[in-house]
């Protein structure tokens, strides 16, 4: 836990969010800038800055991550028309809070993969 990471201190309970599904080692709530009609960020509650360290650090946390993603998609509805799950790794990919997250977004077409 990190008291400056912004993501840790919503696991911590110390800032509000809208939980929409939470296990033991993840915690799903969703995006306060939503891109699409769902979009529900899904993180591990220990820290870790990004996808790669996290698998690199723990392949079994990395998994209940995945899973948590595919059991919000089933809670949202989102399984029938399909949507995305976007780690945003580093600068190039525009990575704004340094710790990992999942981004499940879905409920209408979202166009490209990538904006050009
Ligand atoms: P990324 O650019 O992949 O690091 O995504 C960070 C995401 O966190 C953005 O989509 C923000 O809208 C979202 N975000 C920032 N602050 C909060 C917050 N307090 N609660 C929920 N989502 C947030
Ligand atoms: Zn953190």
């Amino acid at each position: 836990m990190s008291d400056t990471c912004l993501f840790c201190r919503i696991a911590a309970n110390e800032i509000p969010a809208t939980v929409v599904h939470e296990t033991g080692t993840t915690l799903a709530f969703r995006d306060i800038g939503p891109k699409a009609p769902v979009h529900v960020l899904v993180i591990t509650k220990e820290h870790h800055a990004n996808v790669g360290e996290l698998v690199a650090a723990s392949p079994a946390l990395a998994a209940d991550l995945l899973a948590a993603a595919g059991a919000v998609a089933r809670a949202e509805g989102l399984t029938g028309q399909g949507y995305r799950v976007i780690f945003n790794t580093g600068p190039y990919a525009g990575q704004e809070v340094e710790h990992v997250h999942a981004h499940v977004v879905g409920g209408a077409p979202l166009g490209p993969m990538l904006a050009r």
